[in-house]
């Protein structure tokens, strides 16, 4: 199950919330879009108004609930958090709508799983701030119209391209979340040490952060199993080598994949000689979800180059095969 694995960045930990940063300058990294942030944030406070509508959208785990709540908490107003799947009725919603002070804060996490009924609900509350509601049933059923405070819809989602037109069109601030660099995640993992009341060394920062997948959960998370490792280990302090050995023994390689990766990877090449090949059949030959593989394997590998989307399939790079250690076959263009 990709949920269950150390590297995911799916599936959020109890002790995430711990960890969370809680201002805009505490969140390390995504440089551009807290600057574009804080000067929507400034003129919706100066203006007294509520914020607009902002869509989050990223891979799991690089900071999108994160973010929705500094946003709150910088607005200095309440802050609601529900998602797409809890959502199962209109009427839950309108619950949730009606009880909202003005300027207050609804995060919506995975917003792209919004029933119809429920989303149809959405539309006129974003734009107007109005429900609409019908009440009864067959000839009796009357609508009814009530006024919403003015409210921002804080939307969470791991592809925009999953939102159906009308609604990301809704959204007038879409801000994309991009991977942490390695020298963002030492950050994130020496604030996180510091929180634990762990020691962490420098270069044992910058090991783990080497092998974070670009993503502050899976820091987070590798941290505290690291920890647990050197506690065993009778270590003070968490150093390279610690961090290394305990990596070792969590089969998290130096590019910071792990066995699923690998497993992926050695599909495409393996059973389809490096691709084209289509996702639900390489999901399925690692017998794993789609959408899971989708959301929490692709991005990292796309990212760092060791496959390619292509609009025949997905394709083994080079630096797949060197990293499995297995020849690449000589191709022969076109
Ligand atoms: P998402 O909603 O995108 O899945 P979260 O907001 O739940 O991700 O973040 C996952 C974990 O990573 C949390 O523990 C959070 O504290 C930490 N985190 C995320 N982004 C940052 C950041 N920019 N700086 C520090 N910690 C972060």
């Amino acid at each position: 199950m990709t949920d269950d694995r150390l590297v995911s960045g799916a599936a959020p930990d109890p002790q995430d919330r711990a960890l969370r940063p809680q201002t805009l300058a505490e969140f390390v990294g995504q440089a551009q879009a807290k600057a574009n942030l804080k000067v929507f944030i400034d003129a919706a406070r100066e203006r007294a108004e509520a914020l607009d509508h902002v869509l989050l959208f990223g891979p799991p785990g690089l900071g999108k609930t994160t973010l929705a709540q500094i946003i709150a908490r910088e607005l200095g107003v309440n802050f609601r958090a529900t998602s797409g799947p809890i959502l199962a009725k209109a009427g839950d919603l309108a619950a949730i709508l009606t009880n909202l002070e003005p300027r207050d804060v609804l995060f919506i996490d995975e917003i792209h799983r919004l029933n119809p009924a429920v989303e149809e609900i959405l539309y006129p509350a974003m734009e107007d701030h109005v429900l609409d509601l019908m009440i009864g049933e067959g000839p009796a059923a009357r609508s009814v119209r009530i006024d919403l405070a003015p409210f921002t819809l804080v939307g969470a989602t791991t592809r925009a391209g999953l939102l159906a037109t009308p609604l990301r069109d809704r959204f007038g601030i879409p801000i994309r979340l991009e991977f942490y660099s390695p020298e963002e995640l030492s950050g994130v993992l020496n604030h996180a040490a510091r929180r634990m009341g762990a020691e962490l060394t420098a270069d044992g920062a910058t090991e783990i952060a080497a092998r974070s997948r670009g993503t502050p959960r899976v820091a987070g998370r590798l941290l505290r199993r690291v920890r647990d490792f050197a506690m065993a280990d009778g270590a003070k302090a968490i150093d390279r080598l610690t961090a290394a050995k305990a990596l070792a023994r969590l089969e998290v390689d130096e590019q910071g994949l792990d066995a699923l990766d690998r497993k992926f990877l050695k599909a495409l090449i393996e059973n389809y000689g490096g691709g084209p090949v289509g996702m639900d059949t390489l999901a399925a030959a690692i017998a794993e979800a789609r959408d899971a593989v989708e959301d929490v394997i692709e991005p990292y590998l796309l990212q760092q180059g060791f496959i390619q989307r292509t609009p025949r399939g997905r394709v083994a790079c080079a630096r797949a095969y060197a990293h499995l250690g297995l020849a690449e076959p000589s191709r022969t263009p076109g």
